[in-house]
């Protein structure tokens, strides 16, 4: 279950993870996107780290919720509103439960709703859509992780930017997907 260390600790790994990787991200985005996924997110990932240093949340609910506005107000295109809906979802309900898997269940309904993909579609909502159900099981491994999102390497875009090329974003990795499997990483990584 989250506790505030844990889900402090999960974060943490995960800035370290986009800070480390932000050039391959926007790398990923080149081709099939507009180049600016990992500097997104590494924006959006220093504000959460700053803004839970400065305001000190109490409860695992305070931390959710300034990760997921964090998210929304800087990370910007189309991944934050994702990812802040991801964390928004997981602050509501975090009132209530503290079961990891649970929150993660809500944060995936609340990316699809938000963006409309589904499975199969060349998004982070096919590395969500495989892994969730793995941390419902107990059964997460960095091998599930890296598998996933291999998977949205033969994918043709149907959503976001990617989705302009068609056929031709075959053969590209999806930057979100990747950026998403760095979640699960350090969610394993941190122990939650
Ligand atoms: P932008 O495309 O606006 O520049 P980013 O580059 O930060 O935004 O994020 C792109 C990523 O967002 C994609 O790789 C994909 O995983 C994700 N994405 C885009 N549109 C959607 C959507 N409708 N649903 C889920 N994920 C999406
Ligand atoms: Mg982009
Ligand atoms: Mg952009």
């Amino acid at each position: 279950s989250v506790t505030k260390e844990s889900l402090e600790k999960w974060l943490e790994l995960f800035g370290d993870l986009i800070e480390t990787n932000k050039a391959y991200l926007s790398d990923l985005d080149t081709p099939i996107g507009d180049g600016d996924h990992g500097n997104n997110m590494a924006r959006g990932m220093v504000a959460v780290k700053e803004t839970l240093a400065s305001k000190q949340p109490e409860d695992i609910v305070g931390v959710f919720k300034i990760t997921a506005m964090s998210l929304i107000s800087k990370v910007g295109g189309a991944s934050g509103p994702l990812y802040g809906t991801a964390f928004l979802e997981m602050a509501k309900a975090s009132a209530k439960t503290d079961d990891l898997a649970e929150l993660m269940e809500l944060a995936l309904a609340g990316i699809k709703k938000r963006g409309g993909a589904e499975a199969g579609d060349k998004t982070m909502v096919d590395v969500w859509t495989v892994l969730v159900p793995k941390l419902k099981d107990n059964s997460l491994t960095q091998a599930d992780i890296d598998a996933a999102v291999e998977s949205t390497k033969d994918m043709v875009a149907k959503k976001g930017r990617a989705s302009y090329l068609g056929e031709r974003s075959v053969g590209h990795l999806d930057p979100g997907a990747v950026s998403s499997g760095y979640l699960f990483t350090a969610l394993l990584e941190a122990g939650v």
